[in-house]
């Protein structure tokens, strides 16, 4: 899609089309705050802490703001028990207030297809449970761990692969022991690498945001630390200087953020990337492949597209995991390489995520790609490039 393509696809889909705190932004980068909140000054609308205390949570808040389906009611009722309802007012006023099928809405309101469990189905689906020498440490790969320090996010996504001890009403709890986690990355000198997750490792205060970081630093075989995080997207206004300047200070420091439908892109969450960007902190993108939000070439490219203008790198597209209630949200495997298919070639090789699956059960990420291999012998491998033409390239023997 062409620049002004993009731009008209995006606009059309904007729900509030005033800019009102920004009224010279971006027209790629649309604003649409502050939206159904019109009497709230700008400094209370910018103060991250407002913005969680005013999180959308209830039926009666949700029904106050938007026309609600049944399936949609159904599905706040069985939240209660399963994977909390929580929404920012700066997501929420990114949701279509009219339309059930707006890609926004499906990812933060919960159906009634929540409820409904097929048998391939897990509440754990990529077996991290049974990969927890400590818990809340996950050590499924050779040198790398995934280090759960909380429990919380800004808002929740209803297709959470840990809805299982995510928001506090699941069947679990986490209970991440820190000072065991910290001796077990101290004494296995085979670990180099520590992705802070959760939950949402940003919505933890400046100080314990710094603690981590500071006792994760002191250990000299990790070189390489990340921190998984939706809240520059949920929660733009959490991405402060100050906390710029703590997470500076422990480079190298990797960020992914989690963004998959391009509207999510506003120009506040242009602004908070731009300054983790400044920082010096690489930033990935990892997207979920949803069925109704992101399943489309279109949409793919543009988000792809708007990530770059954003100095973000597409890291990883995931299949969506097998998590219990997410059926309506999950497309095909073949739907996934159809879209890679039709990048790769097509557009810069930066905006292409690498597609995979993380195996049910916990044999970890598996990368899944279109075909470019037609054959393979010792003499010569057989190869079908973008378009589809054929070359020919010699082996060369061992
Ligand atoms: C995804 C993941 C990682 C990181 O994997 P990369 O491919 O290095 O990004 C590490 N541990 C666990 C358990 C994971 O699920």
């Amino acid at each position: 899609m062409t620049p002004s393509a993009a731009r008209r696809a995006d606009a059309t889909q904007k729900s509030s089309p005033n800019c009102h705190f920004n009224p010279e932004c971006d027209p790629l980068f649309l604003s649409y705050a502050p939206g159904h909140w019109p009497h709230i000054p700008q400094e209370l609308w910018n103060d991250w802490k407002w913005q969680l205390r005013n999180r959308i949570s209830t039926l009666s808040q949700l029904s106050e703001k938007i026309q609600l389906t049944d399936s949609e009611r159904n599905g706040i009722f069985l939240s209660g028990s399963k994977l909390a309802l929580s929404i920012t007012p700066h997501f929420f006023n990114l949701i279509h207030p009219s339309n059930p099928d707006c890609p926004i809405r499906r990812q933060v309101i919960p159906r009634a297809e929540e409820g409904l469990y097929l048998p391939h189905e897990f509440a754990d689906p990529c077996g991290e449970d049974s990969h927890m020498p400590v818990p809340g440490l996950v050590h499924r790969y050779p040198d790398r761990v995934l280090f759960l320090v909380t429990d919380r996010c800004a808002s929740y996504c209803r297709y959470c692969t840990r809805s299982r001890i995510v928001s506090g009403v699941g069947e679990q709890e986490l209970h991440t022991n820190f000072d065991e986690a910290f001796h077990y990355l101290a004494t296995h000198r085979e670990i180099r690498d520590v992705l802070f997750s959760g939950g949402d490792p940003l919505l933890l205060s400046d100080e314990k945001i710094n603690d981590l970081l500071r006792r994760v630093r002191e250990i000299d075989h990790i070189e390489f630390v990340r921190i998984g995080t939706r809240v520059p997207i949920f929660l733009p206004q959490r991405i402060t200087h100050h906390l710029c300047s703590i997470l500076k200070k422990y480079h190298p420091l990797w960020i992914s953020i989690h963004v998959n439908h391009p509207r999510e892109l506003t120009s506040e969450v242009k602004d908070a990337l731009s300054m983790l960007a400044d920082a010096g902190i690489p930033l990935g993108n990892q997207s979920v492949l949803l069925r109704g939000v992101n399943d489309s070439v279109e949409t793919m490219r543009t988000l792809l597209h708007k990530l770059l203008r954003c100095r973000v790198r597409p890291y990883y597209l995931y299949q969506c995991d097998l998590i219990r209630g997410s059926s309506h949200l999950r497309t095909s495997v073949r739907k996934g390489i159809e879209i890679i298919r039709a990048l790769r070639g097509f557009t810069s090789g930066y905006a292409i995520p690498q597609f995979v699956i993380d195996a049910p059960g916990g044999g970890g990420k598996i990368p899944i790609n279109p075909d470019y291999i037609i054959s393979h012998t010792d003499e010569k491998i057989l190869l079908r490039n973008y378009q589809g033409q054929t070359f020919e390239y010699p082996e060369i023997p061992d």
